[in-house]
């Protein structure tokens, strides 16, 4: 014999105890984005690699080492998305999507990075993206900042900070670059060894280095908002007027750069200090080069992502009143009979009352302790079943908060009767 089979590490089951914080999440997340005119779309969780190189960039974390990449029985090389962004864009040039319209559009699920696993950071993670393409901004920027903000707000989290920076134009960016790279090779010394790698790779990626050392080195470093072309500038202040008017608070993070190679002009993130290092839960920007870079006609664009397990611990405190799954009937069957019986009153009662959460007692047991389950199930009711009730199409039903008396009914007076009862018992 072989003990059990070891869950992945990094990758998680959520539980039932948690999934109704899941859902009610998922829940308020689709009603607000549709309140905005986004449509969800549903896409595949493979895609070819060559779709992330393209995309993220050959020198980012994500593609050097963090994908899950295979190749297929026919030779392809694939890899678990490790973001939305990548294949909603391919999606959307392979359907001709993007063509001379704009798209409000916005995805969900699983994302995959092989990074090392700690609070708030997985292996599995889920997302919630949402991006609006054919919109050259900076309004649309700032209503999908609007658009995270009242999520916030309906999902009662009120301490999210939010922080903006504009990264250019890919020209603005790369003479930014240069600058800092001289900046920066004067100060080899205070560097550590990523951030040395860095300086010939990504230096940018520099600026958002989790070394104390390194942080306090680069906040002296030349600002890329002080780099911009006069176009971006423009668009960031737009932008900024935009988040005023609303009165979004936010600061300018100038070495706010984000891991993905494909962002220009507009980036963002919301972070809060409640979760330890794992402080982002919401990150976005624009990626006006994206869509041609993918082969499509060029298409300004900006999304953002939500982390849904960090915004999950956020809301693990939060009562969400009005959530019950309670069983609201609990059928109880004594004898053979009674169970066959049972599960037809059952269907019936679903029938009548679409929606009854009602927990049938399936399996052998005494009157006593179904009766002491149906009393912990929470149910307000308890139908009981015995094989001479069930002969005579007739059912018992107790109620059990009030004291009420027992009543004997026919089955068919038993839908009406029912929703009377768990009207006066509503606990
Ligand atoms: P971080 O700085 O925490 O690594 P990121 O910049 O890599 O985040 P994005 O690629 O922008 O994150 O993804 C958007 C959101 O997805 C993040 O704000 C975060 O909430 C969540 N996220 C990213 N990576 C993970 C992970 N490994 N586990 C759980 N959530 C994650
Ligand atoms: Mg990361």
């Amino acid at each position: 014999m072989s003990g059990p089979v070891a869950p992945v590490r990094g990758m998680n089951d959520v539980l039932p105890d948690r999934t109704p914080c899941w859902q009610r999440l998922e829940a308020i997340a689709r009603d607000t984005l549709s309140a905005y005119g986004y449509a969800e779309i549903r896409l595949p969780i493979l895609e070819r690699t060559e779709l992330f190189r393209r995309s993220i960039g050959e020198v980012t974390d994500i593609v050097e080492k963090e994908m899950y990449t295979f190749e297929d029985r026919s030779g392809d090389s694939l890899s678990l998305r490790p973001e939305a962004t990548a294949g909603l864009v391919r999606a959307g040039i392979s359907h001709g999507l993007l063509h001379n319209q704009p798209r409000r559009l916005w995805c969900a699920g699983p994302m995959f990075r092989h990074e090392r696993p700690q609070k708030g950071r997985h292996r599995q993670f889920h997302q919630i993206d949402v991006e609006a393409l054919g919109f050259a901004g900076p309004d649309i920027d700032a209503e999908l900042i609007l658009l995270a903000s009242r999520l916030w707000r309906r999902l009662g989290l009120e301490h999210l900070r939010l922080e903006v920076n504009s990264l250019g134009t890919p020209a603005a960016r790369a003479a930014y670059r240069e600058k800092l790279v001289v900046w920066l090779a004067k100060r080899k010394h205070d560097l550590d060894a990523d951030s040395l790698r860095r300086l010939k790779t990504n230096p940018l990626r520099i600026l958002d280095s989790k070394d104390p050392a390194v942080q306090a080195l680069v906040a002296e470093a030349p600002a890329i908002t002080d780099h911009l072309d006069a176009g971006s500038a423009a668009h960031f202040e737009a932008l900024r007027g935009y988040l005023d008017d609303a009165g979004i608070a936010y600061t300018v993070n100038p070495r706010l750069v984000r891991g993905l190679d494909y962002y220009t002009r507009t980036v963002f993130e919301w972070v809060t200090d409640r979760l330890g290092a794992q402080g982002a839960v919401c990150s976005g920007g624009r990626y006006d080069e994206l869509v041609s870079q993918l082969g499509g006609r060029r298409t300004p664009a900006i999304g953002w992502a939500m982390g849904l397990e960090r915004v999950a611990e956020l809301l693990a405190g939060i009562d969400f009143a009005g959530v019950d799954d309670r069983p609201q009937a609990y059928l109880v069957s004594l004898g053979e009979r009674a169970r066959r019986a049972a599960l037809l009153l059952a269907e019936h009662l679903r029938d009548a009352l679409p929606g009854l959460r009602l927990h049938t007692h399936c399996g052998e047991a005494s009157l006593k302790s179904q009766m002491k389950k149906a009393d912990r199930s929470g149910a307000a009711v308890a139908i009981v079943l015995g094989d001479d009730e069930s002969g005579a199409g007739r059912a018992a039903v107790k109620p059990l908060r009030s004291g009420a008396d027992q009543e004997l009914m026919d089955w068919t007076d038993l839908p009406v009767r029912l929703r009377e009862m768990l009207e006066s018992e509503r606990r």
